[in-house]
């Protein structure tokens, strides 16, 4: 962080504060491991934070420390709005542009006076921060939380609560630790959150053991629809509403099944389609090895963004419009 941030930080935390922590919609592991961080720290310098999620966090993620205080902003909105206009700071996290927190939830940001933080590793952060601690080069925006309360000289703060939720960030966003961003760096403030008491290998159990028979099947049809196109070191992949409705699918269910497209020998780049009646959209996620940036794929063609090996986008077309439009796109872009 900025000498400068630093200090305009230490400023806006002078005072005991009500303070907004904001994850992007639809949150997973970092974005709940961050708000819930930060959320913990906040409290220990005596303010008071509560994280408002624009919509429900998968079940997976309950167990965190604190997930039982956070505010659903789409399920109580008058109470959301309440509590975002009261705020005298909010702190935006995992996250670079208002619209990723959805219509409902961007709507209010908008109007709001009072300073943001943002804390965050996507690109092309948008301009609506007075301090923006923005570096694509971290694996996760838990990763970024340790090095902001270690900007500010606090990690002896630093406690068995808050190493949990930062490492849990960690290890989502990193795939376990595999993605090119883990570092040396990544692996230290790990070892000094294991050190704290972080019980690691039960939060991997937490995280990655704890899927329903549903879920099992769910992926189980994502495997039999998975389309192989060597000629272009591509797979792909769709899950229909109908076949989601089949399994009793539950928000959560699909989280990482797009990576199994990636564990082909020869593949770098990979895409799963899943449908969403309710929202009128097909959900796209992308995933890719090396060179190839589905960052500016999704942004390109499908009104979406995020990193360069792992990134989303939305489609308006149909299931089979959408496959046809992705499968034109991969054959002329080769
Ligand atoms: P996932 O595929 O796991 O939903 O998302 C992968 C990455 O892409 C995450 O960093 C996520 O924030 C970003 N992402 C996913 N969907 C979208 C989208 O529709 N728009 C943008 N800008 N980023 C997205
Ligand atoms: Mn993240």
């Amino acid at each position: 962080m900025k000498e400068n941030d630093i200090i305009t930080i230490q400023s806006l935390l002078a005072e005991p504060k009500r303070i907004a922590i904001i994850p992007h919609r639809s949150p997973d592991g970092d974005a709940m491991g961050s708000t819930l961080a930060l959320y913990h720290f906040l409290l220990k310098l005596n303010h008071k934070p509560v994280v408002i999620a624009p919509n429900e966090f998968p079940d997976f993620l309950a167990w965190l420390p604190g997930a039982e205080t956070v505010k659903i902003f789409e399920k109580d909105k008058e109470n959301g709005t309440k509590l975002l206009q009261d705020a005298e700071l909010v702190f935006t996290l995992d996250f670079n542009a208002f619209h990723r927190t959805g219509d409902q939830m961007e709507t209010v940001l908008k109007t709001l006076t009072v300073p943001f933080v943002m804390i965050d590793h996507h690109q092309k952060p948008d301009d609506y921060a007075v301090v923006a601690f923005s570096n694509t080069d971290y694996g996760s925006t838990c990763e970024m939380v340790y090095h902001f309360i270690a900007a500010l000289q606090l990690t002896n703060l630093i406690d068995k609560t808050i190493a949990t939720c930062i490492y849990t960030g960690i290890v989502t966003d990193s795939g376990s630790f595999r993605y090119p961003a883990t570092t040396g760096e990544t692996h230290r403030i790990v070892a000094s959150l294991i050190d704290l008491g972080v019980e690691n290998s039960e939060i991997h159990s937490l995280l990655f053991d704890n899927h329903s028979h549903n879920r099992i099947q769910i992926l189980a049809r994502a495997l039999q629809n998975l389309r192989v196109l060597p000629q272009y070191s591509t797979s792909y992949t769709t899950l229909s509403q109908e076949e989601l409705d089949t399994f009793g699918y539950v928000k959560g269910d699909t989280e990482g099944i797009v990576n199994y497209g990636l564990t082909i020998k020869g593949i770098v780049f990979t895409a799963i389609f899943i449908e969403n009646k309710d929202e009128k959209i097909i959900k796209i996620s992308f995933r890719s090895k090396g060179d190839f940036d589905v960052n500016q794929f999704a942004r390109k063609h499908f009104s979406g963004g995020g990193h360069i090996n792992a990134a989303g986008g939305k489609s308006s077309l149909n299931m089979e419009d959408t496959v046809q439009h992705f499968l034109d796109i991969v054959s002329q872009e080769h």
